[in-house]
């Protein structure tokens, strides 16, 4: 195996299992654990894998950098253009291992639905926490007093139920899962919007 090859290979193995023991993958690869130092120096580098105790693991949700950005205007979003505020932004990892930035919820969700099957994961920030969430599992509430400037239908995305329940019993809206979020933007875009609201419980 080339060495290029087998860079790879230890990546693929470390994105599976999320994190590897040098002594696995030299005795999975068939190659001094030496060798394998020398394969993980420049992934370690450029960021792809940290280093751990007796080990290696992929870095936790990170902001991306301009070299995986290609997709992107630098802080532009993918979608509509806008300059992308961190407090909202909305991330697309695709297939390819490309990471595209939507500006907020509302554009990551529409994303979402273009890219389909081309995306693996998406994450965003938790709104009250500012924490990095999965988006396929966040809370996404609409129609809210609270107004960030982003796009319209604004949307915006917590970690817990409580959470979005408990802010929208203060300032109004309503509480989606990520399935129910993604098609009521594209009703609501769609024009279906005025005269069905759901009401409140
Ligand atoms: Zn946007
Ligand atoms: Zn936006």
């Amino acid at each position: 195996m080339l060495p290029l090859e087998r860079q790879n290979r230890i990546k693929q193995l470390i994105l599976e299992n999320k994190s590897m023991k040098i002594s696995d993958l030299s005795t999975l690869l068939n190659v001094s654990e030496m060798t394998i130092h020398r394969d993980l120096k420049p992934l370690i580098e450029d960021g792809t894998v940290i280093k751990t105790f007796g080990g290696i693991t992929i870095p936790e949700i990170r902001v991306p950098d301009s070299k995986q950005d290609l997709n992107n205007d630098k802080g532009k979003c993918v979608l509509c253009g806008r300059i992308v505020n961190e407090r909202m932004a909305y991330r697309l990892i695709l297939s390819t291992s490309q990471i595209e930035t939507a500006c907020c919820a509302h554009c990551g969700l529409l994303r979402y639905q273009q890219l389909n099957d081309r995306v693996i994961h998406a994450i965003c920030p938790d709104f009250l926490k500012q924490t990095t969430i999965s988006a396929p599992v966040a809370w996404y509430v609409m129609d809210t007093e609270i107004h960030m400037g982003c796009c319209h239908p604004q949307i915006l995305t917590f970690e817990l139920k409580e959470h979005a329940d408990k802010f929208v019993n203060g300032f109004g809206g309503y509480v989606f899962n990520f399935y129910e979020a993604k098609n009521e933007i594209i009703q609501k875009l769609q024009g279906h919007n005025s005269s069905c609201k759901r009401s409140q419980q």
